[in-house]
């Protein structure tokens, strides 16, 4: 008998409508096979619990906040397994830590470690439905974890994993991965498959169709991985595992992310060292330093630039501005306005070109670069965030993605 896992993002289950419609196509799908659904909480749920959290305590300790947001699944959890009863179809929900989803105890962005699956088997080989809580679970001492925003993916992709289930659905508000996002460009196209290491690129420069971790999960264990629409039926988008074909289209999507923030420090003495304590002093304050660039010195100084997550932007000022009163810096500038661009293809590997395209199309347009970093199948960007959406659309098009150009690429 095969075994699917199917994930339910919070739109999908956003209204006891909707929850009652995916007990619908949960109920058809056991009548094939065994079935072990993942659910998210409903849609607007996990920030209205965050901002609770918030207003009782500006700075409210991780584990506290774990205990919190876990709660948002384990309503959806219960109502899909009713939801599930009332149709006639066997069904048990369990939260994260009762299936044993052992992580490691970074709350808030937990990693799985371990995931004993005998439990769930059970109750599979038994004829039931199994619905459990996604982005949760236990460390090993018993303290509830979450496994960051958009984490349920992880889950169904580790239970998938651990399962060796035949297929992982991913049901959500799209039908598929396009090649970018359609709520920013009318004219992203479905894409029918798309490697796993681009999906990679994809998910971890932005595109929150899928959890980053969710994808490496994916590609470690060779997971059937598709996306799909929980409204409407269709094949939706496949990831893949084999090599690339040589028809392989130069650039696969588009990702982008707001969630950058830049800053800057003049005048630090050009020499070695210097830095080592720069970044020094931000990573270890737990903040992520993403691209960098560093000025050629003239008069033996040198300008210092990078990036960092929006939200540690605060924080990683703060401590630049002491790392340049240590250094004797001239002064620290900073700008949250900005965002993040790439372009990701493997088709990239055997083409030059795909930069001095996306630059000429941003300078057409009359966006300056600010920044640049290049890997083998991707090139990103950063520009002033009010023309972000500018530049997707002219990038789509001058890439040859957008849906009407497809269309009109004569049949062979
Ligand atoms: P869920 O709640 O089902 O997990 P998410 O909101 O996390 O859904 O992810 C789906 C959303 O991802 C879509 O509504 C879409 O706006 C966004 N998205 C960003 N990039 C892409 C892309 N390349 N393809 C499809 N959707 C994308
Ligand atoms: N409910 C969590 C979130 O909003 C996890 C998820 O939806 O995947 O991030
Ligand atoms: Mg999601």
């Amino acid at each position: 008998m095969s075994l699917l896992v199917q994930k339910y993002g919070g739109t999908s289950v956003g209204t006891v409508e909707r929850i009652q419609a995916v007990a619908k196509r949960v109920a058809a799908e056991r009548a094939r096979g065994h079935d072990m659904v993942v659910v998210s909480a409903m849609s607007g749920e996990t920030n209205r619990l965050l901002a609770l959290a918030r207003a009782v305590h500006p700075n409210a300790p991780p584990r506290e906040v774990d205990v919190l947001l876990a709660t948002g699944e384990q309503v959806t959890i219960a109502l899909l397994s009713m939801a599930l009863e009332e149709l006639g179809c066997p069904a048990r929900s369990y939260t994260g830590a009762q299936v044993h989803i052992r992580t490691d105890s970074v709350h808030g962005r937990a990693r799985i470690t371990a995931i004993d699956d005998g439990r769930v088997r059970q109750d599979l080989s038994s004829g039931r439905v199994v619905v459990i809580a996604g982005f949760q679970g236990v460390d090993e001492g018993g303290n509830i974890t979450t496994l960051g925003r958009g984490g349920s993916d992880t889950t169904a992709v580790a239970m998938a994993a651990a399962l060796r289930a035949d297929e992982c659905q991913i049901y959500t508000d799209v039908d598929g991965v396009y090649t970018t996002d359609p709520r920013v460009c009318p004219q992203a196209r479905r894409l029918e498959r798309i490697t796993v290491e681009e999906m990679l690129e994809l998910a971890s420069l932005g595109a929150k169709v899928l959890q980053i971790r969710s994808v490496e999960f994916a590609g470690k264990y060779r997971v059937p991985l598709r996306v799909l629409s929980s409204f409407d039926d269709g094949p939706g988008t496949l990831i893949t595992y084999e090599e690339p074909k040589m028809e392989q289209a130069l650039i696969s999507g588009i990702a982008f992310s707001r969630d950058e923030a830049k800053l800057t420090i003049k005048g630090v003495p050009d020499e070695p060292g210097v830095a080592y304590r720069i970044v020094g002093d931000v990573a270890s304050a737990n903040i992520n330093v993403d691209m960098i660039i560093q000025n050629v010195g003239a008069d033996k100084t040198t300008d210092f630039t990078f990036t960092v997550p929006r939200a540690d932007y605060r924080q990683a000022r703060e401590i630049l501005e002491k790392t340049a009163d240590a250094l004797k810096a001239r002064e620290v500038q900073g700008d949250e306005r900005i965002a993040k661009i790439s372009v990701v293809g493997v088709g990239m590997r055997s083409h030059a070109g795909i930069a001095s395209t996306m630059f000429r199309v941003l300078g057409e347009e009359g966006i300056n670069i600010q920044m640049i970093s290049t890997s083998e199948i991707k090139i990103s960007v950063i520009i002033e965030e009010k023309y972000l959406e500018l530049a997707v659309r002219a990038l789509h098009s001058a890439f040859g993605l957008d849906a009407e150009a497809a269309a009109a690429v004569p049949l062979a």
